[in-house]
């Protein structure tokens, strides 16, 4: 047992729901170094706790809740993990949303929360320090995301975090989310479902504690330097004005903005949607707690309420769908906000059945562009109202399985998670991103495209391959254990270093990048073994196949912009593929390889694999 070092609370609390009982789980420095916390400890948790083949909406599944060694005391760590098996894909689930609850969970005495059981009533948690009580929720539960966290407000005042899901995760949508502070969402492949699964509306955290750390007045000399340098980059004031906004036009620009699902990678009307569009209806701006650069942009909407966007939700519930008027696309955001439900998988839904309807399988399905059919459907997925809404609450694998014929090919996911808002066939890097990405597409493992389309952009290469492992080692590794934004670095160019530096001073432990990077790929492998397990267990078959791309963009052309006839090339993808296993020292079909999973520390698991059949190479 190795002595956990500062930094680290080193305490998990451990909630049966089922039972209604608590108990603290004490964890030592192994856990702690290898893997630092958010995603790392999330999938050790899972890994260690969860049966294989737990459904993931039955009591068995486990909620983790999870912060890391610098959350509540560095620049931009407000970031909270939350993790499960995904009742969307099967395999690994995680996301992080920016939330004072992470800061009052650190101050509380904890580092992560894992909810195990269900509830027999709708009930929230209220943890105040030492004491944690489950209250009954039923006068709560049926309320939006936003309604819910005000009563909680009125009752325990602002000095608490609070996280919540609206009725998409009361209702088991199968991509609804877990949010905070009107428009903070995390935990897009269905963590907002499994949390309402278990009955529990809300969690409740006030903590006061001090956090005990190696060496506070250089965290603070640290901190403040970096709130300097943030504030002092030449990005810095275009990205207060626009955030992630910015990248509608340069996606219009580039041929990867997202339309009619996927069809094209421009969009008639862009400029009606983009950042400059957007400044202009602005109000104000949110964001993270412990972040002197927010990037959430409220604009008043068409009904005239407050709308928080992003790039990512207005692209796909804009142009993918067919609408070009923002304030229109900021009531749909608005409303996915307010349900809990994932604005990048409900834009991807909803466009797959307006293309089903256009190929005449589908007719109750809205047209292109229909803003009212579309309000009244997002109503219907939440509460899963009529049979198009309840078909559609299941997301686009589910969907196209359900559907059949060849509604596969246009059911734009991997691993049945939705891709992200940029079209690749003109960017083979960044497919190979989403293609390997931990859960299923999403870009915030690698989001290597900004990079790719500077460089030879529809080169099939090396290089592409060894930086969607740079970028997933910086970006889905080290932050997300870390459980910091990323946003500082990649958008603003702060220094990488600095974090090994806060890391430091925060735990005692001096780490090199590599360390941390080191420590990424232990916590991939692990995830992958994740995937397998539960597919191996659940007698589905594992292949490489699970990391590729939709059929669509190997076999529909774009028919517009620059990129015209672009199309992504399968034999030249299968090398990048071949690439990126060598380079993880996982075998032809990503299964980890046992030397691989010896050199990371996880000898135990490699046993624990192969006692279920899997053959290691
Ligand atoms: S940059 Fe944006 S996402 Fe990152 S911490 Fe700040 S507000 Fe949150």
């Amino acid at each position: 047992m190795k002595i956990l070092p500062k930094g680290w609370t080193g305490k998990i609390l451990r909630i049966n729901l089922t039972k209604r009982k608590t108990t603290i789980w004490e964890y030592d420095g192994e856990l702690a170094r290898k893997f630092i916390g958010g995603r790392g400890i999330a999938i050790k948790l899972l890994w260690d706790l969860l049966t294989p083949g737990t459904d993931p909406l039955s009591p068995g599944n486990k909620l983790i809740f999870a912060a890391g060694p610098l959350n509540a005391l560095a620049p931009n760590a407000g970031k909270l993990v939350v993790a499960a098996k995904s009742p969307l894909t099967s395999g690994y689930g995680d996301g992080n949303l920016g939330t004072r609850m992470v800061i009052h969970l650190r101050k509380a005495g904890y580092d992560a929360i894992i909810l195990e059981g269900a509830l027999d009533k709708p009930g929230y948690i209220f943890i105040d320090n030492n004491k944690t009580e489950i209250i009954d929720a039923r006068d709560l539960w049926g309320l939006d995301a936003f309604e819910t966290e005000r009563k909680l407000r009125e009752i325990y005042g602002e000095n608490v975090g609070i996280v919540e899901i609206g009725p998409g995760g009361e209702n088991q949508v199968l991509y609804a989310t877990i949010l905070s502070q009107e428009g903070r969402s995390g935990g897009r492949p269905g963590m907002g479902a499994v949390m309402g699964s278990k009955k529990v509306k809300a969690i409740v955290v006030k903590g006061t504690k001090e956090i005990d750390v190696y060496d506070k007045d250089k965290l603070a000399r640290l901190s403040k330097t970096i709130y300097e340098e943030i504030k002092k980059k030449p990005g810095y004031n275009f990205w207060r004005r626009q955030g992630t906004m910015m990248t509608v036009r340069w996606c219009q620009e580039n041929s990867t903005l997202p339309s009619y699902n996927f069809k094209e990678g421009v969009f008639e009307f862009a400029s009606e949607m983009d950042g400059y569009a957007m400044e202009k209806i602005k109000i104000k701006q949110r964001g993270c707690p412990l972040c002197n650069m927010i990037c959430g942009n409220v604009v008043e909407d068409y009904e005239g309420e407050e709308s928080e966007l992003d790039y990512e939700n207005v692209a796909m519930l804009g142009s993918n769908i067919g609408i070009g008027d923002l304030k229109k696309i900021a009531v749909l955001n608005k409303l996915a906000d307010k349900y809990g439900l994932d604005t990048i998988s409900l834009g991807s839904t909803i466009a797959f059945s307006m293309e089903a309807k256009e190929r005449g399988i589908l007719p109750e399905a809205p047209e292109w562009g229909d803003f009212n059919a579309v309000k009244e459907l997002i109503e219907d997925i939440a509460y899963k109202r009529t049979s198009l809404g309840k078909l559609l609450s299941q997301g686009t694998m589910r969907a196209s399985q359900k559907l059949g014929g060849e509604s596969y090919k246009f059911a734009m996911n991997i691993k049945g998670l939705e891709i992200s808002a940029y079209d690749c066939r003109a960017a083979p890097a960044m497919a190979l991103a989403f293609g390997t990405s931990p859960i299923g597409a999403h870009h915030k493992d690698a989001w290597v495209i900004s990079w790719e389309i500077k460089t030879d952009r529809t080169a099939y290469n090396k290089a592409k391959v060894e930086k969607v492992l740079e970028f997933q080692r910086i970006r889905g590794g080290m932050f997300e254990s870390l459980t910091i934004c990323r946003l500082p670095w990649i958008e603003l160019g702060i220094d990488l270093e600095y974090y090994a530096k806060l890391f430091k001073a925060a735990t005692g432990i001096s780490v090199t990048l590599d360390d941390l990077f080191f420590a990424a790929d232990r916590i991939y492998d692990l995830i992958r073994l994740f995937w397998i397990r539960e597919y191996t267990v659940e007698g589905k078959r594992w292949s490489r196949l699970m990391d590729y791309p939709p059929v669509k963009w190997f076999e529909e052309p774009l028919t517009k912009g620059a990129y015209k006839g672009a199309t992504l090339d399968k034999e030249k993808y299968d090398q990048l593929l071949n690439w990126y296993y060598e380079y993880r020292g996982w075998d032809y079909n990503g299964v980890p390889k046992r030397e691989t999973l010896e050199k990371h520390g996880l000898s135990l698991e490699a046993k624990q694999i192969e006692e279920l059949g899997v053959k290691l190479e």
